[in-house]
């Protein structure tokens, strides 16, 4: 679990591991909001704060943005909350445009935190190996039950470093030439099969660009759309790993995607953040 701000003033929101991490974040958002309220003359450096009759002039310019930073962030520190999930925001149900490439070190902080507060959780994902290393090493325990669903081959003996004891996992080999009806019929059938009443979803799709290169726009976004009424029904957060720069389609894709979209959030120096 993370804790949380979100600005008054805009739609920004943070995680952060560690509540003490939360100082740099809202200090440095808030000065951008107040940066008119610092200012420069005669070799020396003031700052006004917007929210109470506080001023202050020094010649250090880095102690006096330090000051006001800390001074800003000591105005919101009764907003934050402790003991949060990212999911939440959404009230754990919906579709998560989670804005890394599936193969970062900062998809992996986001894919450890998504399963790591679900019953059940599904990856459909062609690195395998990548994935049960990620949750190895970051979560305290798995997930209820874990299922693999992908266009690569696993070998549990790939990984013989990671112990499997205790660990309720599968892997769904997939045929990589199948198609996103054919992926989505097979999720469906593992969310029938292995989920529990009352239990929460968490579904990764980190196959998103092999699907919209290999087959055309309108029908990556109906994968998804389709995907989603499905969690819908299930009740859970479906997260769509994504680099919109690394291609044009995908961007066309998520620009259509955007009412389907509940959600999206990066990672920026080791804190979720939403992103607008
Ligand atoms: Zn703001
Ligand atoms: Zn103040």
């Amino acid at each position: 679990m993370v804790s949380r701000w979100a600005c008054g003033r805009c739609g920004f929101v943070a995680w952060t591991r560690e509540r003490s991490a939360m100082a740099e974040v809202t200090g440095s958002h808030l000065l951008a909001h107040h940066s008119d309220a610092l200012s420069k003359s005669d070799f020396r450096v003031s700052w006004n704060c917007p929210y109470c009759a506080t001023a202050k002039t020094a010649y250090d310019t880095d102690e006096a943005v330090a000051e006001f930073k800390s001074h800003l962030h000591d105005h919101v520190v009764d907003r934050i909350e402790d003991g949060v999930h990212v999911a939440d925001r959404i009230g754990w149900d919906g579709v998560v445009r989670v804005d890394a490439a599936a193969t970062d070190d900062e998809a992996d902080a986001l894919r450890a935190h998504f399963h790591d507060a679900a019953g059940i959780a599904v990856a459909v994902t062609p690195t395998p190996e990548r994935l049960v290393r990620a949750l190895d090493e970051r979560l305290d325990s798995w997930p209820r039950r874990t299922v693999i669903v992908s266009t690569g081959e696993y070998d549990f003996e790939a990984t013989p470093d990671v112990d499997f004891e205790g660990v309720d996992i599968e892997i769904v080999e997939l045929d990589p030439r199948l198609s996103p009806d054919e992926v989505g019929e097979t999720v469906s059938r593992i969310l029938d099969a292995n989920h529990e009443p009352g239990e929460r979803v968490s579904l990764e799709v980190s196959v998103f660009h092999q699907i919209v290169a290999a087959f055309d726009v309108e029908r990556a976004v109906e994968f998804v759309r389709m995907l989603a009424a499905r969690l819908a029904d299930a009740g859970g957060v479906l997260q769509l790993y994504v680099d919109a720069d690394a291609d044009r389609n995908v961007a066309t894709v998520l620009n259509l995607l955007d009412e389907t979209i509940d959600l999206t959030v990066a990672v920026d120096d080791g804190r979720f953040v939403r992103r607008p």
